[in-house]
């Protein structure tokens, strides 16, 4: 095979163009010619190589790639190498502070999802002599505030369970035939965190995000198009109830020509989360509203009224404007509270990898030793606190007092150690643009 290398920019020299783009010898770095006279220039040889080798790369010029599913069946480890719901929770507790109510249904859902496994696979081999008790899947929906640890829980368990995880966005998803994503488009990614092999994507774990956003808006769905609402619902309900799906290797639309590959959804199993806004008003309604019922509030034990939603039942999902089969479908049902100043105070420094133990790590490998002053530690928590970041902000918190150290201090090799101090930290974030942007925007 020849090569024939050019300058971008060029002319066009005879008919050399690339036999598979067009592209004239010209346009690209390198052309190769084969012997009757067929040539390929370098993008093409990587987009090749691209859809063998890596399925993440953008494809051009109308081309197609055509994912190979692999079957490799994996062997489901044995029940008792899986952690029991405590050594479940225990485990959780080293990377989630707080949130005891969502760990515990959390362990004892993968628990038994995993039972489950082990019970299908059980009952498909003894071919059943009389009747098999079939254990349905137990789909999870958590409930709290943005940011306190409902993608961490679910990134934690799939992570503890050593089965492909995906996570999605249910607000890009809509009814098919409208811009947004096919709800299939959830099993895309799947398969591609499974590295597509199918038999393992068959038993992962999905995460859905803000599945808040699809509720049915207002009562009456049939006077206006509901794209992204009931009708995803009604799309989601298929998935998550087990059925085989035709999905799209690379997620986004379906189209008539592309190749699918089949999903059997009945072992994924699915958790959900969402903030739910306003739901705390949907709980005392209903409590308010049995309370009175009760004889006002009288003998029944206290309410935690600080704490609606710990109180969250599924009729409060449909009233929040989920349909009833979906939520159904989801049977374990938990809750997450908001994160105080304490719980704030130990997301710094104790989960496993912590925010600064992740510091301490950058900075060892310099050969320098960080440390935090304790009262700096309270500055970041009080500044999170302030600007309502949540334990989001902390990470955005700690790079802005960081970078300065992070750029200088590689490049001095006599630097062994750093301290971080309450005027170090506050001198570095009040003089920031990211105070000073919060600042004038209070003002403005
Ligand atoms: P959510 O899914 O509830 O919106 P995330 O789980 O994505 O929130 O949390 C965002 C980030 O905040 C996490 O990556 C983690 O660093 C931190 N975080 C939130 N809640 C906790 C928690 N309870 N324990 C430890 N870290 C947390």
């Amino acid at each position: 095979m020849g090569k024939k290398t050019t300058e971008k920019g060029g002319g066009i020299a005879g008919n050399e163009v690339c036999s598979f783009c067009g592209s004239a010898i010209g346009e690209v770095e390198m052309l190769f010619s084969g012997a009757n006279g067929a040539q390929i220039c370098n993008h093409c040889i990587e987009y090749g190589y691209n859809v063998l080798i890596g399925p993440e790369a953008p494809l051009e010029n109308g081309m197609q790639r055509v994912a190979k599913p692999k079957n490799a069946e994996q062997p489901l480890a044995p029940l008792d190498e899986l952690p029991k719901p405590t050594g479940i929770k225990a485990l959780l507790d080293e990377y989630v502070i707080g949130q005891d109510d969502a760990k515990r249904y959390l362990s004892v859902a993968v628990y038994n999802h995993y039972k489950r496994l082990h019970h299908t696979v059980a009952s498909g081999r003894e071919e059943t002599e009389g009747a098999q008790v079939e254990i349905d899947k137990s789909n999870i929906v958590m409930v709290g505030p943005t940011g306190t640890g409902k993608t961490l829980l679910a990134r934690t368990i799939a992570r503890l369970l050593k089965v492909p995880f995906a996570i999605v966005d249910a607000t890009v998803l809509t009814e098919a035939g409208y811009v947004g994503e096919d709800v299939e488009s959830i099993l895309s990614r799947l398969l591609q965190a499974a590295d597509y092999n199918v038999a393992a994507a068959q038993r992962g774990i999905v995460f859905i995000d803000e599945i808040d956003k699809i509720a049915r808006k207002g009562d009456n769905p049939s006077i206006t198009r509901d794209v992204s609402g009931e009708g995803v619902q009604q799309a989601l309900l298929k998935i998550l109830e087990g059925t085989v799906v035709n999905v799209p290797p690379y997620g986004g639309r379906k189209h008539p020509d592309q190749k699918y590959i089949q999903v059997d959804t009945t072992n994924i199993l699915f958790i959900c989360g969402g903030a739910f806004d306003g739901m705390e008003r949907v709980i005392s309604r209903r409590l308010g509203t049995r309370a009175i019922g009760y004889g006002r509030g009288g003998d029944g034990p206290e309410i935690d009224r600080d704490n609606l939603l710990r109180y969250v039942m599924p009729q409060d999902l449909k009233a929040f404007g989920l349909i009833p089969e979906l939520v159904g479908r989801l049977p374990v049902l938990t809750w997450l509270r908001p994160l105080d100043r304490e719980a704030l105070r130990s997301i710094l420094t104790q989960p496993r990898n912590a925010i600064t133990k992740q510091y301490e790590s950058l900075f060892a490998m310099d050969g320098v030793k960080l440390t935090f002053d304790r009262d700096a530690l309270d500055y970041i928590v009080d500044k999170a606190v302030e600007y309502k970041l949540g334990a989001r902000g902390l990470r955005s918190i700690c790079e802005t007092i960081m970078m300065e150290a992070m750029y200088e201090v590689p490049a001095d090799p006599s630097r062994r150690s750093l301290r971080v101090t309450l005027p170090f930290a506050s001198r570095r974030l009040e003089n920031s643009e990211f105070v000073l942007a919060r600042k004038t925007l209070k003002a403005g």
